[in-house]
């Protein structure tokens, strides 16, 4: 989807890169990288800059670029907020998604033969579904560290609602003063 956001974020926020991938959105994250570099990288792709550096956030401002500055780096807080100001679904699809580590597109797929080779017996016994990274080829299932996702994502669906409704009386007060 060309009109999906595209992001990069900084050394300090991986695991909002691996939050992002999975939920399908190109994102692009290096342990270390100059800031000059990310900022060129940022506008030559058109990415909106995450980052928890205050500095970096207002020279990407100063630069025109699209950026925002993490405060708490709580995942559900994080999500709920890129959600509000980015459109982001709160969702998991499993046929729009990317590989947490490489940020490749994963393909969903229920042939055994496709992986069995990548992973244990057991493994493909136990599980009807795997997605395949179609640029590292890792193999992924909705194994045991899966059940936390939906309950991540829940909570950051009321987060959103909180901020929300944070927002939603402030709005309304502008208007009624506008109004007088
Ligand atoms: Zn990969």
């Amino acid at each position: 989807m060309p009109s999906s956001p595209r992001f990069i974020v900084d050394s300090m926020l991986g695991h909002v890169a691996r939050w992002l991938r999975m939920l399908g959105y190109d994102t692009v994250y290096y342990r270390n990288i100059d800031d000059w570099k990310l900022l060129r990288i940022a506008k030559n792709e058109d990415r909106i800059i995450l980052t928890r550096d205050l500095g970096l956030f207002r020279r990407a401002r100063k630069n025109g670029l699209r950026a925002l500055f993490i405060e708490d780096p709580s995942i559900e807080k994080i999500l709920a907020l890129l959600s509000i100001r980015y459109g982001i679904r709160l969702e998991f699809d499993e046929n729009d998604t990317r590989c947490p580590e490489c940020n490749g597109i994963l393909r969903c797929t229920s042939s055994i033969v496709e992986v069995s080779s990548k992973v244990s017996k057991d493994i493909v016994l136990k599980y009807k579904k795997f997605w395949i990274c179609q640029s590292c080829g890792k193999v992924y299932w909705q194994g045991t560290h899966w059940k936390t996702i939906p309950s991540i994502l829940e909570r950051a669906q009321q987060e959103k609602l909180k901020f929300l409704s944070k927002i939603k009386p402030i709005e309304k007060k502008i208007s009624s003063e506008e109004g007088v």
